[in-house]
């Protein structure tokens, strides 16, 4: 029997409390191909208690019990790979190929680089060789709401659920009411892999009914939110009565600043890592900043990358862009393309309306604007789909300043082939992450936002930390266990 309409809750799934149908839409066909429910507070309230009743199994038990754990979970995880795929492709319109290698196998990446952490992880240690009797413990800190956002789903599923399993929390978790099937599956997974019930709870539903139970309720300690800059605001002000620890994973306005000496294959890498996705993702590099000198020459490299994309369904494989995930966001890119020719950007590739041959569907074109100013909203709003801005710059300083000048800081780039120009870039851009020269993050490495692209980091050792309290003894004698 399929569990669509169930919630997870205490290892059991479960109806709704009040029944609500919610139809999921693939947006290559703008086709029906599933309904959930929508829940209400009172199965929150439900998902909760399960949770704060599981707390103090789960977290006592030894950092060896858990690793076992989650060994069970990476397994069950890959056995199930190609639903997943297959889950998410039509839920959220990535083209099959690229949810089977990269959507699935972040949630694979996210995994291992969680397990690497926990097993180094020491979590009883002296305070200092000076003060022998103290002692610093960290500590899960307890019942964890998490959010996720449809873009990246089990990316953002794995970083959240894993590390607070993994230290000893227990959660409810929300995925997005856009992509829930790879939540419900990914609920399925937790359960096969035989996690003690009440552990892991998943409630579906939208962010005024569910998202706003679980951020307000008292039962729950820390908000764990991935999702617009918009929610990340009303949610903490939600959770600030029961004073939680709110970690937030918001949008961004990434610059890609190319310098004139940068390898020859930047600008076609830049486009390509800017369409990945359709352009939905928070780290999307939509400002292409570039030196004078081989400005106009990058234009008409990027003017033929832009050209030669091709959109497709997304149950074809191959290397195509996907449509945009719903009409809501077709509709507000439609705007904001528009916003730009209104403006006077000039508009190289592109433009709006659906492309050749996709009446049906939220497909966007491929849309490139360049001469653009940093003051124009094209440059300023992030467009979340397949949409990106060129910015002439003529100075390093005037190009740092240009990638600062907005209200995110999640990632930016760099192109040089000057090593020196590079990491003097890189401290100075106002970001969470910044990454250089197409080099990708290594597995486990913290990402996470300055400014408005949020607050606390994910991955590895530094994802585990965002779910721990710190507990500071004195009088400890050290002599005994
Ligand atoms: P969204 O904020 O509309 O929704 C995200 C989640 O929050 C959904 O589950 C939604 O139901 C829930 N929600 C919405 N309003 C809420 C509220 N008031 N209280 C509680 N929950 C609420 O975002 P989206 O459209 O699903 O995702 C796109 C956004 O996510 C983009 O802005 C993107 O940049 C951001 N994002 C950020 C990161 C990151 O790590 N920084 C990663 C991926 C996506």
């Amino acid at each position: 029997m399929s569990n669509s309409k169930n919630f997870y809750i205490s290892g059991q799934w479960v109806a709704p409390e009040v029944a609500n149908d919610f139809d999921v839409i693939n947006p290559s066909t703008e086709a029906v191909i599933d309904t959930i429910s929508l829940g209400t507070a009172a199965d929150v309230d439900k998902a909760v208690a399960a949770a704060k009743a599981a707390f103090d199994s789960w977290s006592q038990i030894s950092k060896a019990e858990r690793y076992a754990y989650l060994e069970k979970f990476y397994a069950e995880y890959k056995n199930r790979a190609a639903d997943m795929g297959a889950a998410i492709s039509s839920e959220m319109g990535c083209p099959i190929d690229k949810a089977n290698r990269d959507q699935v196998g972040a949630g694979i990446w996210h995994t291992q680089g969680l397990m690497e952490a926990l097993e180094k992880f020491e979590f009883e240690r002296p305070f200092s060789d000076d003060a022998p009797n103290d002692r610093i413990i960290y500590e899960p800190i307890g019942v964890c709401a998490l959010i996720t956002p449809w873009n990246w789903p089990m990316n953002q599923v794995v970083l959240k659920v894993i590390a607070a399993m993994a230290v000893g929390c227990t959660m409810v978790l929300k995925p997005s009411e856009i992509s829930p099937l790879s939540g419900i599956l990914f609920a399925e997974i937790v359960d096969a892999a035989g996690i003690p019930a009440g552990v892991f709870n998943m409630v579906n539903g939208d962010g005024v009914q569910v998202g706003n139970a679980m951020t307000g309720h008292a039962d729950v300690d820390m908000v764990s939110f991935t999702g617009s800059t918009r929610a990340g605001i009303a949610i903490s002000k939600n959770a600030a009565d029961t004073v939680k620890r709110v970690s937030l994973e918001l949008g961004g306005k990434g610059a890609n600043i190319v310098f004139a000496d940068a390898g020859e294959k930047a600008i076609v890498q830049g486009v390509r890592n800017m369409l990945g996705n359709t352009g939905q993702s928070c780290n999307a590099p939509s400002r292409m900043l570039v030196e004078r000198a081989i400005y106009d020459q990058a234009v008409a490299q990027a003017t033929a990358e832009f050209a030669n994309t091709q959109v497709g369904l997304s149950a074809e494989p191959g290397r195509h862009l996907g449509p945009v995930v719903s009409e809501l966001q077709y509709e507000k890119i439609q705007g904001l393309i528009q916003a730009g020719i209104d403006e006077g950007a000039t508009l190289a590739v592109g433009g709006t309306g659906k492309p050749d041959g996709f009446a049906t569907g939220y497909y966007v074109k491929p849309t490139l604007f360049v001469d653009v100013n940093n003051d124009m909203n094209i440059a300023r709003e992030e467009i979340f789909g397949p949409v990106m801005v060129m910015i002439p710059f003529d100075t390093e300083e005037e190009a740092i300043a240009i990638a600062n000048d907005t209200v995110y800081g999640l990632t930016n780039y760099v192109q040089t082939t000057d090593g020196a120009k590079a990491n003097r870039v890189a401290r100075r851009l106002r970001s969470g992450m910044v990454e250089m020269n197409g080099m990708g993050r290594a597995c486990g490495s913290p990402f996470g936002g300055y400014k408005q692209s949020g607050s606390g980091r994910e991955g590895g050792v530094h994802g585990l930390e965002d779910f721990l309290e710190v507990k500071s003894i004195s009088g400890w004698d050290p002599e005994s266990a």
